[in-house]
């Protein structure tokens, strides 16, 4: 159930090792989130852009599927920029996450105060905490802790929690930066451990990659790689009933039968699905709480923006007043080939955690709002050439501290349903890659127990 990436990722793996099966989508399009439309010239992504290089899954994916020479990384210059007292501060030069890699670049910054910067790099002195001493804690905890107050409120809040639309004293560190906690526990400081792992492991062409006509090439390439009669769209589950084999009772009326159900559906869709079946697991997926975002797509003639947009954008910090984004991406100087010769692309993102009725406002409020900011901050004269809204309602799945034990809790809970398997952003990562491996291990153990 659900055509994302995450169920086609699901039925690829089940079709690659010839189990029968269908993949039942509510939408008339498969994609879910993940959303390219081509526009006067413009290639615009409503959800993701990007892919990271560092989790493999989406670009041996790519590759898997004869994408491999459709894969383009970053323009450089790879610089983002925060704003702060109305100026856009580049991130010190060689960050990870915003952590920066070397000490010339951090003394450097006007990003943070001077008191902040060297708070931030007492992180090279401080000892970790001890081992496993720990249980989760929110991203907020962990700067505040590793690296001042300021860098939760200039890196962590705008950067980190932004990624994912949520509450930085609310998100878990472990869940969704593993690999902070690990540096801690491995080197005591992370800026020792990301700068050893950057010389270990540097990523030519940046840490991320797109497809040259935007994401939704790769959901095109798998869509069409699985048998016409498999993709079922305008098919929304309704109801599943009784034990293995499942007899799910679609939108249209019809019903289909299946031994296994990959539920590859939003975390409150699975909790509705599963309340029938099991009370006890539905109110474990359905305690995940998700915000709600929109994107909104700007174009302008290139000689209406006075700022150079040298880099790929901007990420707005809640403590910064007046401004509706939380981020703004420089489309056109991130990506190749995403506007007509003479013209930019920019994209604002709205709502999350912060502006939690942004999505009650019209799309020509949206479009105003965002035209508004991108004026100011971008020396931008006239009006946009093209704007376009892409709504995302409760579909930013947030990892709060404790989700892992909520995900163990899930695990146990599906001992009680056989022949069921939960997959999707709200669980196991949210990211593409993520998304895409979950999917994959998802439909491989579901083809295990056919
Ligand atoms: C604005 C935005 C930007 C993002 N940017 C990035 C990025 O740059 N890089 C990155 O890696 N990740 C990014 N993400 C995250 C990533 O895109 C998503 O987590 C991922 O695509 C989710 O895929 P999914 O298949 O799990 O869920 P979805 O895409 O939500 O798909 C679920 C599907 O289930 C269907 N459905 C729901 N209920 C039913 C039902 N009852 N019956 C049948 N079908 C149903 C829905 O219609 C939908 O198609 C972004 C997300 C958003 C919202």
């Amino acid at each position: 159930m659900g055509g994302g990436i995450s169920g086609l990722a699901a039925a690829y793996e089940l079709q690659a090792r010839k189990v029968r099966h269908v993949v039942l989508e509510r939408a008339p399009r498969v994609g879910g989130v993940i959303r390219t439309d081509q526009v006067d010239g413009f290639t615009l992504d409503g959800g993701p852009d990007a892919l990271l290089v560092q989790k493999p899954a989406a670009v041996e994916l790519c590759r898997e599927l004869g994408l491999g020479d459709r894969l383009v990384p970053t323009l450089p210059p790879r610089t983002a920029f925060v704003l702060r007292a109305g100026r856009l501060h580049p991130l010190p030069a060689h960050s990870v996450l915003g952590i920066p890699t070397r000490v010339r670049p951090l003394a450097a910054t006007r990003l943070l105060s001077a008191a902040g910067r060297i708070r931030m790099a007492a992180d090279l002195v401080l000892p970790a905490g001890a081992p496993g001493a720990r249980g989760d804690e929110s991203v907020a905890s962990f700067f505040a802790r590793r690296f001042g107050q300021e860098t939760v409120d200039y890196i962590a809040e705008p950067l980190l929690a932004g990624i994912h639309a949520g509450h930085v004293e609310r998100l878990s560190i472990r869940a969704l930066f593993p690999r902070l906690v690990e540096a801690e526990r491995t080197h005591g400081s992370i800026i020792r451990a990301l700068a050893a792992r950057r010389r270990r492991a540097p990523a030519p062409g940046g840490p991320f990659r797109s497809l040259r006509g935007g994401v939704g090439e790769l959901v095109m390439a798998l869509a069409g790689r699985l048998a016409p009669d498999v993709l079922r769209t305008g098919a929304g589950v309704r109801e599943i009933r009784g034990r293995a084999p499942y007899r799910l009772l679609l939108d249209t009326g019809a019903s289909v039968t299946a031994g296994q159900v990959v539920l590859a559906v939003p975390g409150p869709a699975v909790a509705a699905l599963l309340r029938p079946l099991d009370p006890e697991l539905a109110e474990q997926c359905g305690s995940i709480p998700h915000t709600s975002t929109a994107t909104v797509a700007l174009g302008y003639p290139r000689d209406a923006i006075g700022h150079d947009l040298r880099g790929t954008g901007f990420v707005v910090p809640r403590v910064e007043r007046g401004v509706s984004v939380m981020a703004g991406t420089w489309v056109s100087s991130k990506w190749p080939g995403r506007a007509p010769p003479g013209q930019a692309l920019l994209r604002g993102f709205v709502g999350g955690a912060r502006d939690g009725s942004a999505l009650d406002r019209t799309d020509a409020e949206l479009v105003a709002a965002v035209h508004r900011d991108f004026t100011q901050l971008l020396d931008i004269s006239g009006t946009p050439s093209l704007a376009r809204v892409y709504r995302w309602p409760g579909l930013n799945p947030q990892y709060e501290v404790g989700h892992l034990e909520r995900l163990a809790a899930i695990d146990a809970g599906l001992e009680r349903l056989p022949g069921v398997q939960i997959t999707g952003a709200g669980f196991r990562g949210v990211g593409i890659p993520d998304c895409i491996a979950a999917g994959r291990a998802a439909g491989a153990a579901a083809s295990r127990a056919a």
